[in-house]
This record gives structure tokens, C-alpha cells and sequence, in this order.
């Protein structure tokens, strides 16, 4: 059985829904600004049972919430002693755009995969010789973790987003220029951009969540999506990187792994297989959903979900 009953579900999303208020919508893509303030939805999925509250049937793009997908990819095609030659481990206090930290590594190895430094070298290892065939496996990957056949690239956002890309941009040269990256950097920015820009829904999140929590495997035939060792070191970035610079408040309130975007998308994937999917595109000061960071905070301390509760199934 679920943890939460539908009623129950319901409930909370209400509750809780006037803290989007208190967010702003991200202005740095413009493309972003156009999604509706007001939209907040929930879908839980355990494998077996699924439900759902709020505003649901809404399409979204990904964002940062891509970057495990990514990295989970880049480590099945390279293997961790290449990716983690490129990328650290270590949390950062920097916002997730930030240029400062990259100056401060030797050898200018970016901290870690969820930053924006280290996800633009996680995407240019994908296997594939064209961003395009890099593209086309990820979305693949994705269509294979969610069952959804229909899943794409929203090429008006990643269009807005490229116009405005000048910092990642600038963060791909760095790394070049100091041999983290290799390759065509306007091919590797153009593909981290169409990554981010996967729309998917609520329910698309929490499927992706599932299986995450399920130990990389498909609920319906437990045959392995993502092998175990690899979801245990994406399920250790959600924990400690996945929420930007808020991310050790958020392991301390909510302690669940969660991996948030700028789109206000947040992915998440519980230790017992069930995954939950949050959408609501007002923004906190830390870049994360201002009404999806209290819902899940909520949801953990009242049924118990924090990965590091005692007494949790106790
Ligand atoms: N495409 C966005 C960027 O690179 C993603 C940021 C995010 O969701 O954190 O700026």
C-alpha cells in the first residue's frame, strides 16, 4: 500500500499551496516565465498504485531535475573511474551556476555532477559521436524509466534557454581551456540544454522516482534499468547536492532524495520503490520550488519518509 491515502494527498496539496505565493518564477530563461504560477501538482507512484492532486495533467521541462538521468547514463557508458576523473563528489555552498569554485579546484575539476560545471561534462561523456545521438539515448533512457513512449525535447525552450547561455557557456571554455572538457563546446551546450529541456509531467517525475527507489529496477519485472551501484551514488547526489545550496537543510527537514529544477520540478525517490513527483514553478531564493520544498518537508514529518528517521518501518 501507499504511504497516503488520496484524500489525505489532496489535502496537503491544498494546504500547502498558497506557499508558491511567496516564490518567483525564474526570469534567466525566458521561456520559463511563461508557465502558469499557479500550477502545483502532485503524483505519488509505488510501482503498484498511483495517485495524484493538484494540477497534474501539466507538461514541464526538466532542468536540473535531468542531471541524475544524465549522470546515471554517463556512468553506464564510461564507468565511475572516468567520470569521477572529470567530476567530483563534494557538496558545494555555491549556487549551482556558480564560476567561483571551478577557479578554486585544482585542477579545475568541477565539485560535483549537479552543478552546472560538472552536469556540462557529465553530457559531453555520454556515448554517442553527435550531441544528437547523446540527445536521442537519453531520451531513450528516460522513455525506458517512465514507460512513456511520447516523452521529447521542448525545442522552444531549449531555443530560449540558448540565447541566454552565456554563463554555461563561459563555464564550458573554462573547463576547456583547463582539458576537463573536450569537444565542440557549442555541441556539447547545445545537448546539456535539450536535456534540460525534456518535458515531462508529474506523473512521468514519480515514475522515474519509483524505480530510482526501487534500486534501478522496473517495478512490473525487476529487471534492472539503472544497475544498483549507480543508483546508490545518484541517490547520494540527491541527498547531498540535490537541492542547489539548500541542500543540507533539506536533508535535515525532509531527508528525502530529491533532485530539484529551475522549472520548479522536483524528482523524487523513496527507499521503499515509491517515487513522487512535485510541480510548481515559483521559486525560493535558493532556486528551488517555494511550495514543492515545504510539501515534501510536510509529507516527511508527517509519515515518517526522511532516509535517516529511526524509527521509520519501526
Ligand atoms: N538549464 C538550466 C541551466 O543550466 C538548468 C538549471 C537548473 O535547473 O538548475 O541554467
Amino acid at each position: 500500500d501507499l504511504f497516503i491515502k488520496q484524500e489525505e494527498l489532496t489535502k496537503l496539496v491544498n494546504k500547502i499551496r498558497p506557499a508558491a505565493k511567496k516564490g518567483r518564477m525564474a526570469s534567466y530563461i525566458p521561456a520559463l516565465k511563461e508557465s502558469n504560477p499557479n500550477d502545483f501538482g502532485c503524483v505519488i507512484y509505488n510501482g503498484t498504485e498511483i495517485i495524484e492532486a493538484g494540477d497534474t495533467d501539466v507538461l514541464f521541462t526538466m532542468q536540473s531535475s535531468s542531471k541524475i538521468l544524465s549522470l546515471a547514463l554517463a556512468l553506464m557508458d564510461q564507468g565511475e573511474d572516468t567520470i569521477f576523473s572529470k567530476v567530483g563528489m563534494e557538496p558545494t555552498g555555491n549556487p549551482f551556476n556558480t564560476v567561483q569554485a571551478l577557479e578554486e579546484e585544482n585542477p579545475s575539476k568541477p565539485l560535483n555532477p549537479m552543478i552546472n560545471a560538472g552536469a556540462l561534462v557529465v553530457t559531453s561523456l555520454l556515448a554517442g559521436d553527435t550531441g544528437e545521438e547523446k540527445i536521442s539515448r537519453l531520451l531513450g533512457f528516460i522513455r525506458e524509466l517512465t514507460g512513456n513512449k511520447t516523452i521529447q525535447v521542448c525545442e522552444k525552450t531549449a531555443a530560449s534557454e540558448k540565447k541566454n547561455a552565456n554563463l554555461n557557456r563561459s563555464l564550458c571554455y573554462f573547463m576547456k581551456s583547463h582539458g576537463i572538457l573536450t569537444g565542440d563546446v557549442e555541441t556539447i551546450l547545445d545537448a546539456y540544454i535539450r536535456q534540460c529541456s525534456i518535458l515531462v509531467s508529474c506523473e512521468d517525475l514519480a515514475r522515474i522516482g519509483s524505480i530510482i527507489g526501487n534500486n534501478g529496477k522496473n517495478h512490473k519485472n525487476q529487471k534492472s534499468i539503472i544497475p544498483a551501484h549507480i543508483t546508490k551514488i545518484i541517490t547520494t547526489f540527491m541527498i547531498t547536492c540535490g537541492m542547489y545550496n539548500a541542500s543540507g537543510s533539506f536533508a535535515m527537514k525532509a531527508g528525502i532524495p530529491t533532485k530539484s529544477g529551475v522549472s520548479g520540478a522536483l524528482l523524487s525517490g523513496l527507499k521503499d520503490g515509491t517515487g513522487i513527483g512535485v510541480y510548481s514553478p515559483p521559486l525560493d531564493s535558493k532556486g528551488n520550488s517555494a511550495a514543492g520544498v515545504p510539501f515534501l518537508e510536510k509529507i516527511s514529518d508527517d509519515y515518517n519518509l526522511s532516509i535517516f528517521s529511526t524509527y521509520r518501518n519501526s
